[in-house]
């Protein structure tokens, strides 16, 4: 498999996947929260709402809320992965709840497609966001009025202003890091004054873009966030939610805090390039949740229920020769460089799974690259190896010939009779304990045939083995490469006068090889050692230095096998200004007819293989027809390559 399978990645060694998890600094915040009871007085009515609502329920059950807070605007990845098992993880190892919430605060890039992609992708990665009275996810979009609420809120208590000025103005008046912005001249304009004009913004009286509301904290602020961000702003966008309910929008800063504050999160957790908005959060947070006494008297605020929920920030996921980012995975589909979102060379959630990935895979991965607060690069190979570590035990073994020749047994009709088949077995999980059905044991010569090494302690949770049936007849497929006239230094498998074991079956013995006009091998020769069939008495008698894996010609069957190597050929693509388009692998796919044994043609759509010394490899989720049509995709090449 050397040829389709990078040779220079290498996973880091094996734990066990049960292994204790490491500790990170989001667990010691959790970890001390939890300690000093900081969000121990929380209630929880059921529902998100406001702090008048919270305040009707009991004290919160859930000790934490996280919340996974996707924009239906594209397929999930990779990245998203690592969030989703972060925040869900951390709810289930600490008592609490996390919620999936759609963040469709913005109208024009959002569609259901992406939205019923993202709730099969929660769930098939085994996460479940359902609490006692309410199964649905949570969607920004329904805390609309309670967000044009806070932006009135935040007017009459003198918080927020609308301003006229142009786009281009508000940019230039807002300074740089070196220089301190200037006030708008629509600043100082009084409460009612920018009441008024911010209800004729919702009522439609003015154009797209004319003005925007924004908060009024301090234009000489050193984090330029602070510098009277806007809030919200007019666009006449059909929403897939609200429809035409609304021409004017808050923008994500202004509503993302709010949609943690209604949901009573207590720890938002979000990627490194937020962390200049946490000052905005916390500012957002403390308004909306004091009270102030008007000028005339009126006590308004306590919006929102204390305490606030607290805004974290980790490195987001960075993977070599990957992409993670949507704009850029949309063009790769749309261009037609990929056969759709769920091609298994994507980085998507789909395309992952179609690809052999595991959920079991997958959560293991987002564990051992765990969270830090500074950005990295995580190599693919860690990817690659965390996949291999949850099949090893799981997935069936099976053989498959990916470059076949035909081998003949010349004496097989003399010994064993003409048109003789022989029924062998071997275990499809080799290190869990075979039953008596299995009927193999292990035979002396492992060269080859199980690069991993592992040993029947590995056994999985004591389940017995399945049993794969094949049988073996005078013609047999084997590798191409599993024959040489002459052989090179340390080759022990066929070459003129040598002996192996066709796993599983017999040991036989090469003569030579017939060749064709053109002097390709046409048909390599040997003659099967009588009593020597693997798991007979005696059978252990021959000594062999190899044995390989084999197909016979009476029941092989003829599979589509689909070998996919990374779809970049830099392991940056789309760093330093580079065009990613430039670095595509134009050898991403090969596509080959092979030969494997019977048991895999009834292999179920989506069912993880070895192929013993290929790697392993995925029945089609979609191509593959049980019984009729096989199509098998390389999911991940074996650690080493085959051998001598
Ligand atoms: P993209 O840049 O690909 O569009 P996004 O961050 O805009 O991604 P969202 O739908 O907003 O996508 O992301 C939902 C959640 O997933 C966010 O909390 C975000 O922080 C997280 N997330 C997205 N990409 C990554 C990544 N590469 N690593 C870790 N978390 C990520
Ligand atoms: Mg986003």
């Amino acid at each position: 498999m050397s040829t389709h399978t990078p040779t220079t990645l290498h996973a880091p060694s094996a734990t066990t996947p049960e292994a204790v998890k490491p500790s990170n600094f989001l667990r010691q915040i959790i970890e001390s929260d939890l300690a000093n009871g900081t969000y121990a007085t929380r209630r929880w009515a059921g529902s998100p709402g406001n702090a008048a609502h919270q305040a009707k329920g009991e004290l919160d059950p859930a000790k934490i809320r996280t919340r996974f807070p996707p924009e239906p605007n594209g397929y999930l990845h990779i990245g998203h992965a690592k969030s989703i098992c972060l925040n869900f993880g951390l709810a289930r190892d600490y008592s609490g709840v996390c919620h999936l919430r759609f963040d469709d605060t913005n109208p024009e890039k959002e569609d259901t497609e992406y939205v019923n992609s993202i709730i099969d992708a929660v769930k098939w990665l085994g996460f479940d966001w359902s609490q006692p009275g309410n199964s649905l996810p949570y969607q920004a979009s329904d805390y609309f009025d309670f967000m044009y609420r806070a932006a009135e809120y935040l007017i009459e208590a003198g918080h927020a202003y609308v301003d006229e000025q142009t786009p281009e103005q508000m940019r230039v008046n807002r300074g740089d890091f070196g220089k301190p912005g200037i006030d708008s001249p629509y600043r100082s304009r009084t409460p009612t004054d920018n009441l008024a004009r911010f209800r004729q913004m919702r009522d439609g009286l003015y154009e797209d873009g004319a003005m925007v509301l924004r908060a009024k904290i301090d234009m000489a602020s050193p984090n330029i966030n602070m510098r009277d961000p806007a809030i919200y702003r007019i666009r006449r966008a059909t929403h897939h939610n609200t429809g035409d309910k609304w021409c004017i929008y808050p923008m994500y800063t202004f509503a993302h805090p709010i949609e943690d504050a209604l949901e009573q999160i207590t720890h938002s957790i979000c990627t490194l390039e937020f962390e200049d908005q946490r000052p905005f959060y916390d500012w957002l947070m403390q308004k909306l949740s004091e009270t102030v006494t008007l000028p005339d008297g009126r006590v308004i605020g306590g919006l929102l229920a204390s305490p606030p929920p607290k805004q974290y920030e980790f490195a987001r996921l960075n993977l070599t020769y990957v992409i993670t980012s949507k704009r850029k995975l949309a063009q790769l589909v749309y261009d037609h460089k990929v056969n759709g979102w769920d091609d298994p060379r994507m980085p998507t959630i789909v395309g992952l799974r179609r690809r052999g990935y595991t959920p079991e895979s997958l959560q293991l991965f987002a564990e051992r690259i765990g969270v830090t607060k500074s950005d990295s690069w995580i190599d693919y190979a860690t990817l690659e190896g965390c996949l291999r570590e949850t099949l090893e035990r799981s997935a069936h073994r099976g053989f498959a010939v990916l470059n076949p020749v035909k081998l003949v047994l010349t004496n097989w009709d003399e010994v064993m009779g003409v048109g003789h088949l022989e029924p062998c077995t071997l275990p499809a999980l080799p290190h869990a304990p075979h039953g008596a059905s299995a009927g193999a044991s292990p035979h002396s010569a492992s060269a080859g045939a199980s690069p991993h090494g592992a040993s029947a302690g590995e056994a999985s949770n004591g389940v017995e083995s399945p049993a794969r049936h094949f049988s073996i007849g005078k013609e047999v497929w084997i590798e191409r490469e599993d024959y040489e006239d002459v052989p090179p230094k340390g080759y022990k498998r066929l070459f003129p006068g040598n002996k192996v074991r066709l796993k599983g079956g017999y040991v036989i013995e090469c003569t030579g090889a017939t060749r064709d006009a053109n002097g390709n091998i046409s048909e390599v020769l040997a003659t099967v050692v009588p009593d020597t069939k693997s798991g007979t008495p005696g059978s252990e008698t021959v000594k062999v230095k190899a044995a390989i894996s084999w197909v016979g010609v009476a029941d092989g069957v003829n599979a589509e096998v689909r070998l996919y190597d990374r779809l970049f050929l830099d392991a940056n693509p789309d760093a330093g200004g580079k065009d990613f388009l430039e670095t595509l692998n134009p050898n991403s796919l090969k596509v080959i007819t092979a030969f494997v044994e019977p048991s895999l043609a009834n292999a179920l759509p989506g069912q993880n293989f070895q192929f013993e010394r290929h790697g392993y490899f995925v029945a089609d989720r979609i191509d593959h027809v049980q019984g009729s049509k096989p199509v098998f995709n390389l999911a991940v090449g074996l650690r080493d390559g085959w051998g001598k």
